[in-house]
């Protein structure tokens, strides 16, 4: 039999490098996108150019490889940055993604497709822990978008029967993780702080509630559900929300220190407060999939923590971008 293929799109990212790895080591043939070629994928990964906001260049990397299973990853990630350019967010976000269906549909109507939905959709959604079906009331352009793109897959399934699973993560984090994200910055942050390049650590709101699996585990969710005998919608969380400062005393903990003595909270970083924390309730996928996370909380932030130790001893430089 020859291999099964692959297309993952946005492959340099966090996830796209774990589902690569994955797949890679169940025997596919896998390619990805990326926004251009200077970019470092696993090794045996075919690297394409593609643009979110060229919809040639998807239809093309889509004709190009005529894969059995697409992974539709990328997007612009950081969502406060969704406010700066709610136009470019929308039509790389939602915009790729039609376009993406349309050129299965066209080329390939058998093809296996995950769409990377995010909790984001839900945003004021009123009830926590949310499920497939709680409201959805997004509150950012990124979580617009987000739900569009999810609504017009559910619809091309609906109406053209494409096979097609929109996956509603929540938080998923990893030393990939870049340090604009809060858990990455707490990680490199207790890091230097217990290696003596730093002295405090500044965050925002410390009672912001989040719902934080391992990206690992979330890229794997994705490949079992397209494994599945029918496409659906997923929500991939761990099911338990935690503050960020359970977060910092968690990786603070890990290189035995006392986070009060280092944290220093700027209101200038607190962000408006949501009404609904974002808890996900992920029973569907254990139930139909098989799925539950493999790696705990705290193993989730140890190793983050291990692994920024590791780059500090090597003297890595800092990231800029960190908020
Ligand atoms: P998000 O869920 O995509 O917004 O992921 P982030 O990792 O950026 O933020 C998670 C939560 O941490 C948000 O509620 C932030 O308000 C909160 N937070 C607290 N301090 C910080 C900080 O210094 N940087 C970031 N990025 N978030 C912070």
């Amino acid at each position: 039999m020859p291999p099964r293929r692959a297309l993952i799109t946005g492959v340099t990212g966090q996830d796209g490098s774990y589902l690569a790895e994955l797949l890679l080591s169940r025997g596919y043939e896998v390619t990805g996108t990326a926004r251009d070629t200077q970019r470092e994928v696993p090794e045996g990964v075919s690297l394409l150019a593609a643009d979110l906001l060229e919809p040639g260049a998807l239809h093309a990397a889509v004709k190009a490889t005529r894969p059995d299973e697409l992974y539709h990853l990328a997007a612009p990630t950081f969502v406060p940055d969704s406010w700066k350019d709610p136009a470019s967010t929308l039509a790389a976000i939602a915009g790729s993604t039609a376009e993406l269906l349309l050129a299965a549909q066209r080329l390939k109507p058998a093809m296996r497709i995950w769409i990377a939905s995010s909790s984001e959709i839900f945003g004021d959604a009123g009830e926590s822990p949310q499920n497939e079906d709680s409201p959805k009331r997004p509150r950012s352009p990124y979580g617009e978008a987000k739900l569009a793109a999810h609504r017009h897959a559910a619809e091309t399934r609906e109406q053209f029967g494409t096979w097609v699973c929109s996956g509603i993560a929540y938080n998923h984090e990893s030393p990939r993780r870049p340090e604009r994200f809060v858990t990455r910055k707490i990680t490199r942050g207790a890091a230097a702080i217990k290696v003596g390049r730093e002295r405090e650590l500044v965050l925002g709101d410390l009672d912001a509630v989040r719902d934080w699996s391992h990206a690992a585990d979330v890229v794997r969710a994705a490949w079992l559900a397209l494994q599945a005998d029918h496409p659906d919608d997923y929500v991939i969380a761990s099911g338990v929300g935690r503050t960020v400062r359970d977060f910092v005393a968690a990786a603070f903990a890990a290189v035995d220190l006392d986070w009060s003595d280092h944290v220093r909270v700027d209101e200038s970083l607190v962000r408006a407060p949501e009404a609904t924390p974002p808890v996900g309730d992920p029973t569907r996928a254990r139930q139909r999939l098989g799925w539950k996370p493999e790696r705990s909380f705290e193993e989730l932030v140890a190793e983050m923590v291990a692994a920024d130790l590791e780059g500090l001893r090597g003297a890595a430089p800092a990231d800029p971008s960190a908020s």
